[in-house]
């Protein structure tokens, strides 16, 4: 259990002045209020000597196993003093070792995984490789979708804000709504390289896609020879409660994408592929100097070890299911409803939830927006019980104040 939070609207009223040359970070959304300088589980301490939980606000879901897990930080030191850097086309141990146990977490079709930096460069990847498997140059994606804010993957991005500035160098992309099959069989065509989807979205507001739909898009793409992508930068990686979110439906794509936590807090991207999309990568047609270090894949071997051996999967399923139940027992007004699966939550208000996520982070509990009416929850599936019950009162309090 964290101690000392911040009290309740202090980090709007004394926000600390950035520290010295943060001033120079070009970003395209402004600083929060407070300074990070430790932090350990959901837990940061700000250079001032508070206590902030993290429920993805901070981490942007990057902390599946928590912030600085001990054995992530072990295999860190111990790789750094090994080797740091080659490139991908440099075989060594510890590559092998991380992909060896990833592919065991991974449904057998996926053959192959080409290791990347980011989400967005695993879309990339996986985008690319339907195109030049298909020699085809549209994209089918669904409505609320976040694929990332790269080329092909922004162009998959359903936000018209976030796409239309850089239309210019965009392909083509066809939205349809998510769960709509009928409108996804019209969507996909003879055109279409691929049909990328994320399992549960998250940016766009926490929607499953349903089962019917997911066997939907399989069948459609069958039939026109449009690859499938499951992007599941954010819903993978244990987070719903089974590595991959798309695997209670039994559908396996030709490419699923990873990102966020799969590397402890290391930044990494993963496109793992069917032999079919493998053998359509031409010799020196993909490459990432730092894709796949040596530093980053023991950190990966580190953080798969201990979502599978601390049992943090089934853990997700369970705190997610008390999480989910205590902000539905809220049964406040402004409660649209609660939508979800594991440690991947969203709280749909009938107001915008600027106000209530500000009251919490006042409090101390950093959670993120979804779409333009959620509070979502993207915590370490390492979060003490504890730590959840206190955020749901602290949400119930935030309610209640932004009711008046
Ligand atoms: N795909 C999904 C579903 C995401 O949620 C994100 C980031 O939030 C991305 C891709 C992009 O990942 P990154 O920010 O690591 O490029």
């Amino acid at each position: 259990m964290s101690a000392g939070r911040l009290t309740p609207g202090s980090a709007r009223e004394a926000a600390p002045a950035l520290p010295v040359g943060e001033e120079r970070s070009l970003r395209a959304f402004p600083p929060k209020p407070f300074t990070v300088e430790r932090a350990e589980n959901a837990t940061l301490w700000t250079t001032d000597g508070r206590t902030l939980l993290d429920l993805g606000g901070a981490s942007q879901g990057v902390a599946v196993v928590g912030h600085n897990h001990p054995a992530v930080v072990a295999a860190v030191r111990a790789q750094a003093q090994r080797l740091l850097h080659v490139a991908q086309t440099v075989p060594t141990p510890t590559r092998g070792a991380f992909l060896a146990q990833l592919h065991d977490l991974l449904p057998a079709p996926m053959a192959r995984t080409f290791l990347a930096n980011s989400g967005t460069e695993a879309n990339e990847c996986a985008l690319k490789l339907a195109a030049a498997a298909t020699g085809r140059g549209r994209f089918v994606a669904a409505v609320g979708s976040f694929h990332g804010r790269t080329t092909a993957s922004l162009a998959a991005t359903h936000r018209p804000a976030f796409r239309a500035p850089f239309a210019a160098i965009l392909p083509q992309t066809d939205f349809t709504p998510l769960d709509d099959i009928g409108a996804l069989q019209t969507a996909v065509t003879r055109d279409t390289a691929a049909v990328i989807l994320e399992p549960v979205q998250g940016e766009g507001g926490i929607r499953p896609a349903s089962p019917g739909f997911l066997r939907a898009a399989r069948e459609v793409c069958d039939d026109t020879g449009a690859r499938l992508v499951f992007d599941e930068v954010q819903s993978g990686m244990g987070r719903t409660g089974t590595f991959l979110a798309s695997a209670p439906s039994g559908v396996v794509p030709d490419a699923v994408t990873l990102g966020k936590g799969l590397a402890g807090g290391l930044p990494v991207g993963a496109c793992a592929v069917t032999d079919d999309l493998a053998a359509a990568l031409p010799p020196g047609g993909h490459g990432s100097t730092y894709g796949g270090s040596p530093l980053v894949c023991a950190a990966g071997e580190a953080a798969l070890s201990v979502l599978v051996g601390e049992g943090l999967m089934p853990r997700a399923e369970r705190l997610g299911e008390r999480l989910r139940g205590a902000l539905s027992s809220l049964g406040h007004p402004l409660v649209r409803g609660v939508r979800g699966a594991g440690l991947m939550v969203g709280l749909d208000l009938r107001v915008r939830p600027a106000p209530v996520l500000a009251t919490l982070a006042g409090q101390g509990f950093l959670a993120l927006t979804a779409g333009t009416t959620e509070v979502r929850f993207l915590p370490p599936l390492t979060i003490e019980a504890a730590d959840l019950d206190a955020t749901v009162a602290a949400v119930g309090e935030a309610l209640g104040a932004a009711h008046g």
